[in-house]
């Protein structure tokens, strides 16, 4: 029986990968760092290759129980035809063919999509959004990530780009986004914004929400005021898509959602004041419940429901 997937989940720092069960165990991991693979396209596929026949090798496994591989990447991919768009933190990977790639070299079927997606779908099939019909999966960290699964399917758009709430805009006025737009989402609560915010409320340069919450929990006055403001700002962010979407359930995950103590009941309330009156009461607020393992388990939902 064909009831594994391997998950890859490749970041810009590391390149983790797991072999991962019908109910969503994770039962190999292995990682390797990005970094000495980055220079080149070829040497960075040709060492996924390998890593993916050593995780099938030291999980005990045959080829035979594979179903396929899963592949979630940090940038725009196109999952229907298989190719990697554009990667903006790895240098080179623009238009690649990485399903066909790859599947000639490990002679097993291959999906690839975006790694938010692909965390969606992990969430969605087995954590935070289990049985939840309409939700909003965000990631809050260097960038911010969104996808979304609506009437109980991930809503890819026409071009598999859809969900990049981060680059809303907010206001046509507002600082430069690194997608090239004004204002947008990402500017006012990705880290650097949050880090600047935590400076400048704190009158001294380089704090960071880490710093900010050792702090809060000491009672700092000011700590609790910017976490107030930067829950504020997260919040606001998300009326609309309250409005527009009717979520029953917006799960936060990313290095930011360690902070759910100081953020999560603000963000709850800033938007059930501004949201319209029936969508603002219908939604929770959630953290996340996979971390490490949020990419290589939604990898196995990717593959399976590319299968059914
Ligand atoms: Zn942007």
């Amino acid at each position: 029986m064909k009831q594994y997937v391997v998950g890859v989940d490749v970041g810009g720092t590391n390149i983790k990968l797991g072999i991962v069960g019908p109910s969503g165990q994770v039962i190999v991991r292995n990682s390797f760092a990005t970094k000495p693979f980055a220079s080149s396209r070829i040497k960075l596929i040709s060492a996924l290759a390998s890593q993916i026949e050593a995780s099938i090798v030291s999980s005990g496994l045959i080829k035979k129980q594979i179903a396929g591989v899963g592949v979630g990447l940090p940038g725009l991919v196109d999952y229907e035809k298989g190719i990697v768009r554009f990667l903006p933190n790895i240098p080179g990977w623009r238009e690649v063919h990485l399903k066909s790639i790859l599947q000639k070299k490990i002679k097993l079927p291959v999906f690839i999509d975006n790694d938010v997606k692909i965390i969606t779908l992990a969430e969605s099939q087995f954590g935070a959004g289990r049985g939840v019909r309409n939700l909003v999966c965000l990631t809050l960290g260097t960038g911010v990530g969104a996808a979304l699964i609506l009437n109980g399917q991930l809503y890819r758009g026409e071009d598999n780009a859809a969900g990049e709430l981060g680059h809303m805009p907010l206001n046509e006025h507002g600082p430069k986004c690194n997608c090239g737009g004004f204002g947008c989402f990402e500017t006012y609560v990705g880290n650097r914004a949050l880090f600047a915010l935590a400076s400048r409320v704190m009158g001294r340069p380089g704090m960071t929400t880490e710093t900010m919450f050792a702090l809060a929990q000491k009672g700092n006055k000011k700590a609790l005021v910017y976490w107030k403001m930067a829950a504020k700002q997260i919040g606001n962010g998300l009326v609309g898509i309250v409005n527009l979407l009717n979520p029953r359930l917006i799960i936060i995950g990313g290095g930011v959602s360690n902070n759910e103590k100081y953020l999560f009941k603000t963000i709850t309330d800033t938007i059930r004041l501004r949201a319209m009156g029936l969508q603002g009461s219908a939604f929770k607020i959630k953290r996340a419940k996979f971390k490490d393992d949020a990419g290589i388990i939604g990898a196995y939902v990717l593959v399976t429901n590319a299968q059914r």
